[in-house]
């Protein structure tokens, strides 16, 4: 029987091997940790954002800063609404949230593993765990892979190491070009007398835009400790992930916290001090944001809340639209979004055959998950490129013989 070693059991790693043809070959996960699954336990706040209910391959396709044009092949052949029905096939029931997120309907990441682990023992397929994989020797027609358990001989590998560099120079040695790794899904540090002591404050709708590289965004946003976080902020993190990098998340950046046009708010402003001109500024809060932070608006733009609307300056109230439409922060570097993050860069896509993700450069060699220079925005993408990839190299392998 032809021995085929997956190298890696992560979420790429274990779902190919749960769709492998056990009757075909012989199957070896090697796994550096003492568990597997790892990141999937802690995914998505321990709920696991298993995948985007977004079912047209076209759309979905949108989501991915790098990776965009290769996976659209990919996800003809395995999309979301295949993942949703592979997980629900195994009793695991899904989910879709308000925003399309879909989470195992148990709220927990266990779910999601033990349908994985069980998939993999009635396979009989053996997982050898704490087995560091150090180099790949290609011999003939076969690859000699050394590790800390010892040598281990394969007819195929599929490498499915995650981000990990030391794992990239391995297969830098075989010959793959790795492009630069930089992390991608952060939030932005920001002091600010606008945001100070106002963490968890969160907002429906907001647009964020760095001037400096021509981009914005929008989408639900998030005052943390620290700065900014929210969808808002992890979308432009995702798409800019390489130029932060480079100005080394010093940058300017503008939010409008109500997603309207100042001329826009001046009218709904000017209409409301018609309609009510006797009330103070601390109880005129027009617009779809907080009371805490409309009366952090007014006090940053030095106005009286107990002054009268009718008798708020031109300027005053240009001070405060302008506040809440066009307020531009310093960004001074960035932190961990705790939910999900992932490392943009890895092996260059021009080595790799979408058709089954097989390696251009090493025969009987696939690739898959976050080790290809792929990586989504937040919601359950990044997980869905694995599934897909993962499930493509499992249909070819099972084809072959
Ligand atoms: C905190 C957090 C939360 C996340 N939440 C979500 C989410 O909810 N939804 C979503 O879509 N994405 C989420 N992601 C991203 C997602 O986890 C990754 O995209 C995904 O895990 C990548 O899978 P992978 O199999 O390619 O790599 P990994 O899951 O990283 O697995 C690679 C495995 O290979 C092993 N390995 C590496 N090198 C070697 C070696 N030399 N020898 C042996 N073993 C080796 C590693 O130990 C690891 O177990 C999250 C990420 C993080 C960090």
């Amino acid at each position: 029987m032809k021995q085929i070693i997956i190298i890696g059991g992560g979420a790429a790693g274990f779902f190919c091997a749960a769709n492998l043809d056990e009757k075909l070959y012989k199957i070896t996960i090697l796994e550096q940790n003492s568990n597997v699954l790892q990141k999937v336990k802690i995914s998505g706040g321990g709920r696991c954002n298993v995948t985007h209910a977004c079912f047209d391959p076209r759309e979905l396709v949108q989501f991915y800063p790098r990776g965009n044009k290769e996976l659209l092949s990919v996800f003809t052949k395995f999309q979301p609404g295949d993942t949703m029905e592979w997980f629900e096939n195994r009793k695991v029931s899904l989910k879709i949230e308000n925003d399309n997120r879909v989470f195992p309907e148990s709220n927990s990441s266990q779910s999601i593993i033990n349908a994985m682990l069980s998939e993999i023992q009635q396979k009989n397929i053996e997982v050898k765990t704490k087995c560091s994989v150090r180099e790949i020797e290609k011999s003939d027609e076969k690859y000699l892979v050394k590790t800390s358990l010892g040598d281990f001989e394969a007819d195929y590998i599929i490498y499915t190491t995650g981000s990990s560099p030391k794992s990239l120079k391995i297969i830098e040695s075989l010959g793959h070009k790795i492009v630069d790794l930089v992390p991608s899904l952060f939030t932005f540090n920001i002091k600010d007398d606008l945001l100070k002591d106002l963490a968890g404050t969160s907002f429906e709708m907001a647009e964020t835009s760095i001037p400096k590289l021509k981009t914005d965004e929008s989408g639900p946003l998030l005052i943390t400790h620290w700065g900014l976080s929210g969808p808002a902020i992890l979308k432009i993190s995702a798409w800019e992930a390489i130029n932060l990098a480079k100005v080394k998340y010093n940058f300017e950046i503008v939010v409008n916290f109500i997603s309207k046009d100042p001329d826009e708010a001046e009218e709904l402003f000017q209409k409301f001090r018609q309609s009510n001109p006797k009330k103070t500024m601390g109880q005129s809060k027009i617009f779809d944001i907080t009371n805490r932070f409309w009366q952090r608006i007014l006090e940053v733009s030095k106005v009286d809340l107990n002054k009268q609307i009718a008798n708020i300056s031109g300027k005053e109230m240009q001070t405060i639209i302008e506040n809440l439409c066009r307020k531009k922060f310093q960004v001074t570097g960035k932190s961990t979004f705790k939910d999900e993050f992932v490392t943009a860069g890895g092996v260059d896509l021009k080595e790799i055959n979408f058709k089954n993700m097989s390696s251009k450069i090493l025969p009987n060699f696939y690739i898959a998950g976050e080790v290809l220079n792929i990586d989504a925005v937040t919601g359950g993408f990044n997980f869905q490129a694995c599934w897909s990839e993962a499930w493509l190299i499992a249909q070819d392998l099972n084809k072959r013989l």
